[in-house]
């Protein structure tokens, strides 16, 4: 099976002034779809062309693992976006939060601290165990909370690649603006247990 880019759900320039259209014509048009266009070479006449994009991340080990990896993870990063979307949780997401975080807010900049105490390239993840709690998970390079059996709901891009354009080497500036574009909504139907 070839795997393709999905066209992003909204205009290059959607999420300005937060990431500039410059930023999704190299992030997603270059950067993604080279790992996209590397997994489909490495998997070409292997056990793994058939099998789903998630099953091949669990499977596999350098070259092809990041590859995979690298397109997942930026398929999940650029699709959560929305700059008209929901600004907060609510139901279950938001009471998890507030138990285990006291509020969105602590919350949300324990999540920038991780993101800028992230060394070198990678992400930040948020994700949830089988009883629902949720984890903060500093990843370097390509690692996804999927190979440790964990479920990933929201993941900001800490490689210079998704900011270095619009924010030179203000990390901690980007992440903090990411939130005015999240779209809660996505983020409340990722989590599940
Ligand atoms: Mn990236």
């Amino acid at each position: 099976m070839k795997f393709t880019q999905p066209k992003l759900p909204y205009a290059p320039d959607a999420l300005e002034p937060v990431i500039s259209a410059v930023t999704i014509d190299f992030h997603y048009g270059k950067h993604e779809k080279a790992y996209i266009d590397n997994l489909n070479r490495l998997i070409k006449d292997t056990p793994f062309e058939d099998m789903p994009l998630e099953r091949i991340i669990t499977e596999s080990d350098g070259p092809l693992f990041n590859n995979a990896s690298q397109a997942w993870n930026h398929i999940f990063y650029f699709f959560q976006f929305n700059p008209s979307g929901l600004k907060a949780p609510g139901g279950k997401l938001m009471e998890q939060i507030e138990a285990q975080y006291g509020s969105l807010e602590e919350f949300q900049k324990k999540f920038e601290e991780a993101g800028a105490g992230v060394f070198g390239s990678g992400w930040v993840w948020l994700a949830n165990d089988a009883e629902g709690k949720l984890h903060i998970i500093k990843a370097s390079n390509a690692e996804n909370p999927l190979t440790q059996d964990l479920n990933p709901i929201l993941v900001f891009d800490v490689w210079e690649h998704a900011y270095y354009l619009d924010y030179q080497n203000r990390r901690p500036d980007y992440l903090h603006r990411l939130w005015d574009i999240v779209d809660w909504s996505v983020i409340e139907q990722r989590y599940g247990y």
